[in-house]
């Protein structure tokens, strides 16, 4: 039954009434309700230190395996020339086997030899692995080039043709720089300490015998890779139908490589992608950019294959590119092979080759995007949020693909409103902005994981740069509540003491 003055129907009306009855109820309530908010929570009027901010580390993690950051101390100084004499002319498939078979015995701390199969004639096509195998086998794979996750991994071949011989010498001549100066020469030193290296010289070893571009089977091996194969006279009866581009190619998807380089003769240029067709390669503005600085160095034009010499389709530089995501190359020697009545000797002869090789493997890391945040800045503290800026620097010549910032979610840290990642250009830096949201206080832990595809082509690697920071907000300057500022929280608190009043005046009407 209702009582004389609660008539009235609305709840405003009966909120009115209230007040007519007692007058200093709502207040009570009010006072009440944000007395139990702020109690619960560390807000002072004396705000006297702002938040900060530390880093405490930054890694960079790969989602497949192989790569590591060795290029903190990449020297820029010019290239060494190896200290390689040697007297005779070209190899021969025969006694370039005993002579690999020679080396891997007398460097067997850093050279491995093992054979990727057979050619149609019975022939083994040989890759000498080059590494610290000491120091790969230590550690649980952990490289001593102060890095996690392994070592750059390169994969050079030759002789896809088997009547290219200088591509051939070009890869042998490597393989002798590489363990030959192991020790002395600081660049080969630390390629061999740093990186794993394979290097087949002869994936047609058929056609070296016979002095013939083709394998037995009369097929180009390179047009027998199967990425953009097209049924053409001698590219073979389908993808990967040869034994010899089965295997190598075989070899290098089983590696998930970080470079791959391909030797042959015909025109004195550096290839890039892509081969098959005359479109641009999605990361062709850093091909062209690698492509110009080789060009500078060395004084060989760099092309697009496509465009710029012909087309190609089934090549194992755009295999090694389109279907396995690594940034890839051929070098071309000119084709005056024979120069045996010539004073010049082999390694003068490719100098040039080889110093384009040299940049490419020294410059690994910087031949896709890669992320590295330079600086860090905290504001905010006595607002709304606290604001982070990052300058994220791309140390690499490629631009990231699809960059994405996500926060560690065990912190109670949220973030939002994430600005400013949509381009990093190449060796440049771009400011990331974001906010982060959290009621903690103290020495709270904060890890930011910047993710991006290395490359713009689509079978390339994704790529974390794991930054772990440590905000420190005092417990005076504390004045997010969960992730609300102060004013909004006595709006919810006098809207919620208003509601009770209501409740409980209804609840009477009963
Ligand atoms: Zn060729």
């Amino acid at each position: 039954m209702r009582s004389k003055g609660y008539a009235r129907p609305g709840v405003v009306h009966g909120v009115a009434l209230a007040h007519r009855r007692n007058p200093w109820r709502p207040v009570i309530a009010l006072v009440a309700a944000l007395s139990v908010l702020t109690a619960a929570l560390p807000v002072s009027a004396t705000a006297t230190s702002t938040p900060q901010i530390h880093l405490l580390e930054q890694e960079v993690v790969p989602d497949r395996p192989f790569t590591a950051a060795a290029d903190a101390d990449a020297p820029n100084g010019p290239i060494p020339i190896p200290k390689i004499i040697r007297s005779r002319v070209y190899h021969t498939y025969y006694d370039m086997t005993t002579e690999l078979q020679d080396l891997a015995a007398a460097h067997p701390d850093i050279a491995k030899l093992s054979s990727l199969g057979k050619s149609i004639g019975g022939r083994d096509l040989w890759v000498m692995r080059i590494t610290n195998f000491a120091t790969l086998d230590a550690g649980n794979g952990t490289a001593d080039n102060g890095s996690e996750g392994g070592r750059w991994t390169a994969y050079i071949d030759g002789g896809h043709h088997g009547n290219e011989q200088l591509g051939m010498e070009l890869a042998i001549l490597m393989i002798h720089y590489l363990l030959d100066d192991y020790g002395g020469d600081p660049l080969a030193t630390r390629f061999v300490d740093a990186y794993d290296i394979w290097v087949t010289p002869m994936v047609n070893p058929d056609g070296n015998v016979k002095d013939n571009r083709e394998n037995n089977n009369n097929i180009d091996l390179n047009r027998n890779y199967d990425f953009e194969w097209t049924d053409e006279s001698n590219h073979g009866s389908g993808p990967f139908s040869e034994p010899e581009s089965r295997a190598n190619g075989a070899g290098m998807a089983a590696l998930d490589f970080d470079f791959y380089l391909s030797y042959h003769t015909g025109v004195d240029e550096i290839l890039l992608p892509w081969a098959y067709t005359t479109d641009l390669a999605p990361d062709d503005e850093m091909y062209v950019t690698v492509g110009g600085i080789l060009t500078n160095l060395t004084g060989i034009p760099a092309v697009r294959t496509g465009s710029g010499l012909y087309v190609a389709t089934g090549s194992s530089m755009d295999y090694a590119y389109g279907a396995l995501g690594a940034p890839a190359s051929t070098i071309e020697v000119d084709s005056t092979q024979w120069r045996w009545l010539t004073a010049q000797a082999v390694e003068d002869r490719l100098s040039e080759e080889f110093e384009a090789s040299v940049w490419f493997l020294e410059h690994i890391a910087e031949l896709r995007a890669r992320l590295s945040v330079s600086a860090w800045s905290l504001s905010g503290g006595s607002g709304r949020d606290l604001h982070l800026s990052l300058d994220v620097e791309n140390l690499g010549y490629g631009t990231p693909n699809g960059t994405t910032v996500t926060v560690g979610s065990t912190t109670g840290v949220r973030i939002v409103d994430v600005e400013g990642n949509a381009t990093i250009p190449a060796k440049g830096t771009s400011v990331l902005n974001m906010t982060l949201v959290t009621s903690h206080t103290g020495r709270v832990p904060l890890e930011i994981n910047i993710t991006y595809r290395e490359l713009q082509v689509n079978s390339s690697r994704n790529v974390t740069t794991l930054l772990t920071l440590e905000l420190v907000i005092p417990q005076g300057s504390a004045v997010i509540i969960g992730g609300l500022p102060l004013a909004i929280a006595v709006l919810i608190a006098s809207v919620v003491a208003v509601v009770l009043l209501v409740l409980r005046r209804r609840s009477r009407r009963l």
